[in-house]
């Protein structure tokens, strides 16, 4: 395995090459993270001035604008969308024939984030599942950059101060912008004035109970598995600027909590005590289902906001 070479980048190690190439020439003290949506946000800017407009903003517009081929695949494709050079040395961008179309959208984004990139016409990436240190770095950097590109900050702040954060808004937002409830909820998140969080949900085992469990239907011939009920755990929490709490990857939520009711479609909200594992805080919960992970297992969002301090 070869060694990857680390730097530090507004105080945090990096190690992915394409990451250190965005930065060449950038003052050390920035986050990667910032420059990319600059760039993303110029992206934007030059389409505009040339009448690219929305919501919904059309991504494949986008791309043409900036000399991009986007096709859809000729057959299945192990990810949502790939980047690559062609003889000619222009780009492609080639989506999965059989994604759903609002995550096509960001999909198409997401690769266009990889154009930001230096050496973008070197290096062929695919975006999966499977995600892997240090590509892990970039990938999320693309996702930063897609959600600047699918929902322009400009426009997305302006729907985002008429509305309640509820489902209701997710919904609505995420219809208007062509995006998925997921992306949505994120880009509420970052981009919020209210003290909230967007948190990914899974219905699921802790992994020491997965392992368990494979053990014990190991050892009974794989008859019969008695354990431990799925609760449902944080996958991640993505929190605005003043949420100042965060919900550890694995940590369950109450029992009793309505997100259980919205895993079978539709959406729930209720006020509940959710903990960090620290601190107990209270929080007006709002539910959605979203389509369940490869492996089959209910999956919902949770936008959870804390309650405006009286004044
Ligand atoms: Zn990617």
């Amino acid at each position: 395995m070869t060694p990857h070479v680390r730097r530090v980048y507004g105080g945090r190690n990096w190690f992915n090459s394409s990451v250190h190439a965005i930065m060449d020439g950038v003052p050390a003290d920035r986050d990667p993270r910032d420059v990319v949506c600059d760039l993303a946000q110029e992206m934007v800017a030059r389409a505009r001035a040339l009448g690219w407009s929305g919501p919904p903003f059309d991504p494949v517009q986008l791309a043409n604008i900036e000399s991009i081929r986007v096709r859809p695949s000729d057959g299945p494709m192990e990810s949502d969308a790939l980047i690559r050079a062609l003889a000619d040395g222009s780009l492609e961008i080639v989506w999965n024939q059989d994604t759903p179309s609002t995550r096509r959208n960001f999909s198409v984004c997401h690769e266009l984030g990889h154009t930001l990139f230096p050496d973008a016409y070197e290096v062929v990436r695919h975006r999966s599942a499977r995600r892997h240190n240090p590509d892990d770095e970039l990938e999320r950097l693309c996702d930063a950059a897609a959600a600047e590109i699918l929902m322009p900050r400009e426009e997305f702040v302006r729907d985002l101060t008429d509305l309640d954060l509820d489902a209701a808004a997710i919904s609505t937002i995420a219809r208007r912008y062509a995006a998925s409830p997921e992306a949505t909820a994120r880009r509420i998140a970052t981009l919020s004035e209210r003290s909230c969080a967007a948190v990914l949900l899974t219905l699921r085992l802790k992994l020491t109970e997965e392992r368990r469990g494979k053990q014990r239907t190991l050892a009974l011939g794989g008859r019969g598995m008695v354990g431990p009920d799925p609760k449902l755990r944080v996958d991640y929490t993505i929190p605005s600027i003043s949420f100042g709490l965060h919900f550890p990857e694995h940590k369950s939520i109450p029992d009793d909590s309505c997100v259980y009711e919205a895993l079978h479609g539709g959406s729930t909200s209720a006020v509940e005590t959710w903990s960090t594992g620290k601190t107990e805080v209270r929080l007006a919960v709002h539910a959605l289902s979203i389509p369940a992970d490869a492996e089959g297992r209910l999956r919902a969002l949770a936008l959870v906001v804390r309650p405006r301090a009286h004044g």
